[in-house]
């Protein structure tokens, strides 16, 4: 059975008392979600900065803490990187790696991701890999090559037994933060897709139970819809995690 999962990236927003706001906010509201074992698992990706104090007021049993990012190397001079060996000694258990905005402001390839999901993994915690395609190439139709490549790139490069910790997340990079979601069809259309490109490269019982969460201007309106498709396992919210209401509205369309 694959876990459903939400999970909440608040990206570079909220100072640290907002942060501890919101997350006893959440913590208080979440009911019997287990971030380990349960068959559904909710996820908060506060700043750095926020991530040991966040740890301190939620439940472990009930929201999971992951971080929004790492870093290539595993220690060193690298001024200004955090570790996956840092973020696993504060309480840390899963990191977002891959998301668009990162890929394009901060120039990660595929080569940069295959060594943090390695380091992440290393540290025994979860990467939640995003890909997901450009406003202009959907239009051109090239939606399917391109996130079969970033899978391709990166994930297919693990064994089965690492491959199996990874949460993967579609986020059509035109549908973040704009307010234009993808629509519950073109949404498994996709997510149908990526699970065949598992069954081809580990097998039917991973494809069966890899999570596979929608990221894109997810709502607690358009929630159901979308984790109502077969494939759809859940999503990763930016916007909406950050206010609790619109957090737990959707969580709650979680089945
Ligand atoms: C995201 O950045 O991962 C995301 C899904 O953002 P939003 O929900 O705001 O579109």
């Amino acid at each position: 059975m694959r876990k459903n999962i939400v999970a909440g990236n608040w990206k570079m927003n909220t100072n640290l008392q907002e942060g501890i706001e919101l997350a006893k906010a959440i913590n208080e509201r979440v009911k019997t979600n287990n971030c380990d074992t349960g068959s559904t698992g909710v996820v908060i990706a506060p700043p750095f900065s926020h991530l040991y104090a966040v740890n301190e007021v939620i439940d472990p049993k009930k929201i999971c803490l992951a971080a929004q990012n790492c870093a290539t190397e595993e220690q060193g001079a690298y001024t200004g990187e955090i570790s996956a060996k840092m973020l696993k000694s504060i309480g840390v258990k899963a990191v977002i790696l891959g998301h668009s905005e990162r890929r394009a402001y901060y120039g990660e390839t595929s080569e940069t991701l295959l060594k943090k999901v390695n380091l992440v993994l290393k540290n025994e915690m979860k990467p939640i890999f995003c890909c997901g395609e450009k406003l202009e190439q959907r239009e051109a139709g090239n939606h399917f090559t391109v996130v079969e490549n970033q899978i391709k790139e990166v994930l297919f490069k693990l064994s089965a037994q690492e491959f199996e910790k990874v949460v993967i997340a579609y986020e059509p990079v035109w549908a973040i933060g704009t307010g234009k979601t993808a629509t519950a069809e073109q949404a498994q259309e996709i997510h149908a897709f990526i699970r065949k490109l598992v069954l081809a490269q580990f097998g039917q019982e991973i494809a069966d139970n890899k999570t596979i969460l929608y990221g894109g201007s997810c709502k607690p309106s358009n929630a159901k819809e979308l984790f109502g498709k077969a494939d759809v396992d859940g999503g990763l919210i930016g916007g909406a995690s950050l206010k609790a209401d619109d957090f737990l509205g959707i969580i709650n369309k979680m089945e």
